[in-house]
């Protein structure tokens, strides 16, 4: 299969004039400001190798000034002491501005991730601006407790009044991944905002375009200076830093599982708070009772979206025996209906992945399990010349002990293994260090709900695959990470209590 790719220019006046408009900065302050050292490194579009601009090489000094920046604006005036109304119509008017800059984001985000403008433009980009709208309802409805008390050892005449309040935690670092740039930078803001904290942002180096745009809708709606910094650059320079900076109170990271661990033992210095959403190796338990219309295009969904570069992919299905070729051979037809192309054009359903680097790793991942007597029923290529697309993949015979099924691929690669027995589809299911999430594929309610039960993973979908809202807690057990984003538990993450205890 041969795919050639043109470079594509944006059509909104908006997105090529953010491309022209030479290198990109970093944010500090509310000022737009070249690296210490003034570094730049280029950022690339996926699909057809072309370049799309420059970008500031944040340095450790850069990253301690954007932290300077984020402390001071935490006992600003501006911020610390605006009203909870206030800062609710702050991130609702953000919402407002990701919305009208819609279609801008979503080819930007094309552009540098290579996702189909589908997923862009009618998924991620609108879910970003409603991460905004669902805290801008919390930021004054945040509570503390007035607490009746059992002591008795005041003094008589006297009694214990005791109350708790909440708090920002304080400054926070947060470090998002090429999947899903924008989207996972607003799962982060919304809930820091909403708080009353300060960030310091360190997108993706892969991918920093649609966070520095919004740096832009940040400040024409009204942030004050430092509460959000943005600081581009890689993360073994920027990344590493910032997690161990002793000025950082938390850190709220989204990537691998490998560098999770890093971040855990990097901020131990001043025992930051962390909330890690990690890597996943997510399973499709597939009944004999499942709805085909529903199950077939919705496992495919679940892994070839946004070329299974999602943490959540049911990159395992496990499909009882007496359907399991059936579903294969669904499976392989799902895979031809897919059109491989520029994410910029409209027909297009699957890009590329984010880069040829991306593309090699995926490619390894096969190529082993076929050496090592796995069968490839349909995909298994890397296509297009700047060697970025991997075709739709549909693995059978994989071995519980290969790499294939036991690593995070972050590719549109998904096994199909056969069970007989619910039981043994659930000890499948749970054969990982991963508990990310599920999926299960019945119509049978009692099922679905005992196979919900035993799955040990943060969220298990019955009947469908990566549904998502903000409304719902979404983190990992297991190895899949600490804590939950999204919902009222999302924003626990950055407030502290203190409880005061007086005698009156
Ligand atoms: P992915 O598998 O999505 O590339 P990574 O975990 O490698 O995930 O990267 C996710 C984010 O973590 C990126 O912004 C990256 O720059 C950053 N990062 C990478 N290494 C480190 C590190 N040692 N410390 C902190 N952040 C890092």
């Amino acid at each position: 299969m041969t795919l050639h790719i043109p470079p594509h220019r944006p059509a909104t006046p908006g997105a090529q004039a953010f491309l022209d408009s030479g290198a990109k900065k970093l944010l500090i302050a509310n000022e737009w400001t070249d690296a210490a050292g003034g570094g730049t490194f280029a950022t690339h579009d996926p699909a057809s190798g072309a370049l799309l601009c420059e970008i500031a090489e944040g340095t450790p000094a850069d990253a301690d000034a954007a932290v300077s920046a984020a402390r001071a604006a935490l006992s600003d005036p501006a911020w610390r002491d605006m009203k909870p109304s206030a800062r609710g119509r702050l991130l609702w008017a953000i919402a407002d501005l990701i919305e009208a800059h819609a279609d801008e984001l979503a080819e930007l985000e094309t552009l540098d991730q290579g996702k189909s403008w589908a997923t862009s433009r009618f998924a991620e980009i609108p879910a970003s601006a409603e991460q905004f709208r669902y805290y801008a309802g919390f930021a004054n409805k945040i509570l503390g407790q007035t607490i009746p008390t059992s002591i008795g050892y005041h003094p008589p005449g006297k009694k214990v009044f005791a109350y708790t309040t909440r708090e920002p935690v304080g400054v926070v670092a947060a470090i998002t991944p090429w999947n899903s740039p924008l989207l996972m930078a607003a799962m982060k803001l919304a809930p820091a905002l909403c708080a009353g904290c300060t960030v310091v942002l360190k997108p993706a180096e892969e991918t920093s375009l649609t966070a520095l745009r919004l740096g832009e809708l940040l400040i024409e709606a009204g942030l004050p200076a430092g509460v959000v910094n943005i600081v581009t650059g890689f993360g073994a320079a920027v990344g590493a830093h910032l997690t161990a900076h002793r000025d950082v109170d938390k850190v709220a990271f989204t990537g691998s599982t490998e560098v999770g661990r890093m971040i855990v033992g990097a901020a131990q210095g001043n025992l930051k708070k962390l909330t890690l959403e990690l890597g996943g190796k997510s399973p499709a338990i597939v009944m004999p009772d499942a709805d085909f219309a529903l199950a077939l295009p919705g496992v495919a969904r679940g892994i070839f979206a946004n070329s299974g570069q999602v943490c959540v992919a049911g990159s395992r299905a496990y499909v009882h025996r007496s359907i399991h070729d059936a579903f294969v051979d669904g499976l392989v037809k799902e895979a031809a209906k897919l059109r491989l192309g520029h994410g910029l054009d409209r027909e297009t359903d699957l890009g590329p992945l984010v880069s040829a680097a991306q593309a090699e790793r995926v490619a390894a991942f096969i190529d082993e399990g076929k050496a090592d007597g796995a069968g490839v029923a349909t995909g298994g290529e890397r296509v297009g010349d700047a060697g970025a697309f991997y075709t739709p993949t549909v693995v059978t015979g994989a071995r519980p002990d290969m790499r294939m099924m036991r690593e995070e691929i972050f590719g549109p690669v998904i096994t199909v293994t056969p069970f007989d027995e619910p039981e043994e589809a659930l000890a499948y299911a749970n054969d990982t260090d991963y508990g990310l999430a599920a999926s299960v594929w019945t119509e049978n309610l009692s099922a679905a709900h005992r196979l919900a039960a035993g799955i040990r993973s943060g969220t298990v979908w019955i009947n469908c695959h990566s549904y998502f809202s903000p409304e719902l807690p979404k983190g990992g057990h297991k190895e899949s990470g600490w804590g939950y984003e999204n919902s009222a538990q999302g924003l626990e993450n950055y407030l502290e209590t203190k409880t005061v205890c007086a005698v009156i």
